[in-house]
């Protein structure tokens, strides 16, 4: 028997008539985009969803990350890590900022705080971590870090989308933070994305520089780009946030049930999940000596899970001899080792038992 496609990930789709009952609104309106209704409803209900911060929607999470490096108006270097998706480290450069690539931890495999300082150099203005796969960044020593040499922090948070760390909204970690709402993403508006923040000079200059960098009819006092998120995307948006909570609890499930069907199988290692973070479920990865074997096994049974992050950012052909992806050998070997396996809100349990089945075999 064929088995059915299993993906890495899989949309996640709020039940159509709630979206259609939008449409009709948006259509009797004739208001598409530029900060209408539906946007300022869903800024307003993420802002009350994350502790208050105010909150900037977006057309991605990129253009988020792009936007917020620039509303910092810095030049120079920011320490940033190689083990995420192109996004972040293509954000900085576009920026005309140089970024310096800071090594891994090898359990949770965030930035490795002990490894910030010695990066630091006079040009430094800016540390950009990543909660990779919702795993939150040692935020604290972070931001010592950040306070003793008077560098800004700016979190890609676009793996943790609805976390809280001890108690506290992930939006509300460093000076900003940046949110994918991608379709692949924990929570979606289709294509969309965030900035979070508490300062509110700045959030007005992300008002304007998501659209062309114009305050008024008559005044443009930034260069900006189009970056604004239309009023469909954003009514997914609405959709989708009032299932959010049932969304977590099946990932939760799924999560559990890999961790129980994987966790005596000694070639596997697993994520390390802390105790201080609400996790979102958002990935599942795994790291395996054989990772390429491991992959292909998978295929063969029409299970396509997906080597993420592979390659690191730093290794990269667009920047090829800019960097030296040797200098961050724990993220290096990760990147060959690790392997995303699929989760998404209505992956069947038996599918997680038959996936977990075909990785004792091949192992
Ligand atoms: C998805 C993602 C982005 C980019 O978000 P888009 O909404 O796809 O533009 C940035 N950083 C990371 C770590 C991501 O996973």
């Amino acid at each position: 028997m064929e088995e059915k496609k299993i993906f890495v990930t899989k949309a996640t789709l709020p039940p159509k008539e709630e979206f259609i009952q939008y449409v009709d609104k948006i259509w009797d309106s004739a208001w598409l985009t530029n900060m209408g209704e539906v946007h300022n409803r869903l800024e307003k209900r993420l802002s009350e969803f994350m502790d208050g911060v105010e909150v900037v929607l977006t057309v991605n999470g990129h253009l988020a990350l792009e936007l917020a490096l620039q509303s910092l108006k810095i030049d120079g270097e920011v320490i940033t890590t190689p083990f995420t998706f192109a996004s972040t480290t293509h954000a900085i450069v576009r920026n005309g900022l140089k970024p310096v690539f800071c090594d891994i931890k090898e359990d949770d495999f965030t930035m490795d705080p002990e490894k910030i300082e010695k990066l630091i150099t006079k040009d430094t203005k800016a540390i950009l971590p990543v909660h990779v796969y919702g795993n939150v960044c040692d935020v604290e020593a972070i931001e010592k870090i950040a306070k003793k040499h008077n560098l800004y922090v700016l979190y890609d948070a676009a793996h943790t989308f609805g976390e809280r760390y001890k108690g506290r909204s992930v939006a509300d970690f460093g000076d900003m933070s940046i949110f994918s709402f991608h379709a692949t993403k924990v929570f979606n508006t289709i294509e969309g994305g965030a900035v979070t923040l508490r300062d509110k000079e700045r959030r007005k200059a992300l008002d304007f520089l998501k659209n062309f960098g114009i305050a008024d009819k008559e005044n443009v006092p930034y260069v900006g780009s189009n970056a604004k998120m239309n009023e469909f995307a954003a009514a997914m948006g609405l959709c989708n946030m009032n299932h959010l909570s049932e969304y977590i609890a099946k990932r939760k499930k799924i999560c559990e049930r890999y961790i129980e069907r994987l966790s005596d199988i000694k070639a596997v290692r697993l994520n390390k999940y802390g105790s201080d973070t609400e996790y979102n479920y958002a990935y599942f990865p795994i790291v395996v000596e054989d990772r390429d074997k491991l992959y292909d096994a998978l295929a063969k049974e029409n299970i396509f899970a997906r080597k993420y992050f592979y390659p690191c950012t730093n290794a990269y052909e667009c920047y090829k001899g800019r960097f030296d992806e040797n200098l961050t050998p724990v993220a290096l070997d990760i990147s060959k080792k690790v392997l995303t396996l699929p989760i998404y809100p209505d992956l069947e349990l038996d599918s997680v038992d038959r996936i977990c089945d075909i990785i004792r075999r091949s192992l």
